[in-house]
């Protein structure tokens, strides 16, 4: 069996075991919003360290609400709405998918806590066609 740890998104259209075509058993599913790995951390470390798994997949989605805000309107709605401060939360949003998709694979990369011979790739899964495409590592610059 496969021994993964998908990070996705909490969004209610993807189906993470269908996208990558993982039977029951063979994944791990650790979502939150965006499907950002500096919240996943925690979990995965859990996940590779005392439940086994060897290999992490990052998928975020096209259409996904983490492109539709910044931190500093959100702060401001929650200020407005609750009269609370979430000036010390970083609620992760993004502003381009694959980008996000290389920042989150290049963070769990740089992480000492996950073992360097794990794989770790990323993937968008396009909510439309239920297409899952591979996001390769930056290009180099040229420009
Ligand atoms: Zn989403």
């Amino acid at each position: 069996a496969r021994r993964v740890a998908n990070e996705t998104c909490m969004d209610a259209r993807i189906d993470p075991a269908k996208a990558l075509g993982l039977s029951d058993g063979d994944a791990h599913v650790i979502r939150n919003a965006g499907g950002r790995a500096h919240e996943a951390l925690r979990s995965l470390v859990i996940s590779q360290q005392l439940l086994g798994t060897r290999e992490v997949v990052v998928i975020h989605h096209t259409d996904c609400g983490m492109l539709t805000f910044s931190d500093d309107e959100l702060r401001v709605k929650v200020r407005v709405e609750l009269g609370a401060d979430a000036s010390h939360i970083a609620f992760l949003p993004f502003k381009d998918l694959e980008q996000s998709v290389r920042q989150d694979v290049a963070y769990l990369r740089a992480s000492p806590l996950i073992p360097e011979d794990v794989p770790i790739r990323g993937f968008v899964y396009d909510v439309r066609t239920g297409a899952v495409s591979e996001v390769g590592a930056e290009e180099t610059a040229t420009a």
